[in-house]
């Protein structure tokens, strides 16, 4: 399965793409977290993001294009992948379906996971990353077991993302309705855009998604038995 997750920042996508990735068995690709470590490793395309990411807007279609080509054609996606934070813009869009064309494949749904921003600003002021592992919590919604302990990796020492101050938030939901939402009837009209409500519990938009998903999974192999039953010519 190839899917796209879409929503503002603080909607929770990087949750549910974990979710999906498991549920379904693909990779989970989260363009931020590429160009968080590129900026971590000091690399140039890290260098010529750092800013831009530091100031909320966009990095450039052509670095994020080309960044994403390479990885969606690594070996743990060929059995497919969920995209967090990739495409961004129209073009993004319009090349990622160019790019998957040219290998014979095409997207299979994009869950859009709508918030409200006021709302999206209070839950992103209270995350925080474990510094040794990088799981993702929240001071209400998603806390340790334990206090000041590492779920996954026990470690105890956390962080803010650098871009997760308020005035970069504000700038990312600007970037978010001015580059991004223009996405949104771009993938309805291909009839693949599957809209969530994202203000629910995390356990309720898991549950949505996969409500929809699982009916979807299981429409494409009805399909592929009828066309297999139907197939009488030889096999190539
Ligand atoms: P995220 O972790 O998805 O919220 O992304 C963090 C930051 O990385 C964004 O605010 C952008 O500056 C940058 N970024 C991530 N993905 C993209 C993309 N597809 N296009 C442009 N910039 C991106």
């Amino acid at each position: 399965m190839r899917l796209v997750l879409l929503g503002p920042p603080g909607a929770g996508k990087g949750t549910q793409a974990a979710r999906l990735a498991e549920r379904y068995g693909i990779a989970p690709v989260s363009t931020g977290e590429m160009l968080r470590a590129e900026v971590a490793a000091g690399s140039e395309i890290g260098c010529q993001a750092q800013a831009v990411m530091q100031s909320g807007s966009l990095v450039p279609d052509e670095i994020m294009i080309s960044m994403l080509g390479r990885r969606i054609a690594a070996p743990d996606c060929k059995r497919g992948f969920i995209l967090d934070g990739f495409p961004r813009t129209v073009p993004q869009a319009e090349a990622l379906d160019r790019l998957l064309a040219s290998r014979g494949l095409a997207l299979d749904a994009v869950v859009e996971l709508a918030a409200v921003d006021a709302a999206l600003i209070e839950r992103i002021s209270g995350r925080f990353i474990c510094a040794a592992c990088g799981a993702s919590y929240h001071d209400r919604y998603k806390p340790t077991r334990v206090r000041g302990v590492c779920d996954l990796c026990g470690g105890s020492e956390f962080i803010c993302r650098a871009d997760d101050n308020p005035e970069t938030v504000a700038a990312r939901l600007a970037a978010y309705h001015r580059q991004t939402a223009p996405m949104l009837p771009y993938y309805r009209e291909q009839g693949k855009l599957f809209d969530i409500n994202g203000m629910e519990t995390m356990e309720e938009v898991a549950a949505a998604i996969a409500a929809r998903l699982d009916a979807l999974a299981g429409e494409t192999s009805r399909r592929f038995d009828v066309a297999t039953l139907t197939h009488r010519g030889p096999r190539v």
